[in-house]
């Protein structure tokens, strides 16, 4: 009786930890790979779309270049 009980523990210990690896494995997250086209952002000047992390952000207003932030400026700000 006390095999038995044994056995059933170890049996059921083996299905958790397979249990387990498939739902950390089912977990991950995918990355998706359209991150790229959501990260890009248009220069105000010249409308070219450029990565956000290379963009220059003042504000709500993006650009390419720092030529282009003061070229902008120039035409819109007094
Ligand atoms: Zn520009």
């Amino acid at each position: 009786m006390f095999r038995t009980l044994i056995i059933i523990a170890a049996l059921l210990l083996v299905f958790l930890i397979i249990k387990n690896r498939l739902n950390s494995r089912r977990l991950q997250p995918k990355k998706p790979g359209s991150t790229t086209t959501d990260n890009m952002v248009k220069c105000l000047q010249c409308e070219t779309y450029i990565p956000r992390k290379e963009a220059i952000i003042s504000g709500t207003e993006i650009f390419c270049c720092k030529q282009h932030q003061r070229d902008w400026e120039k035409g819109h700000k007094n």
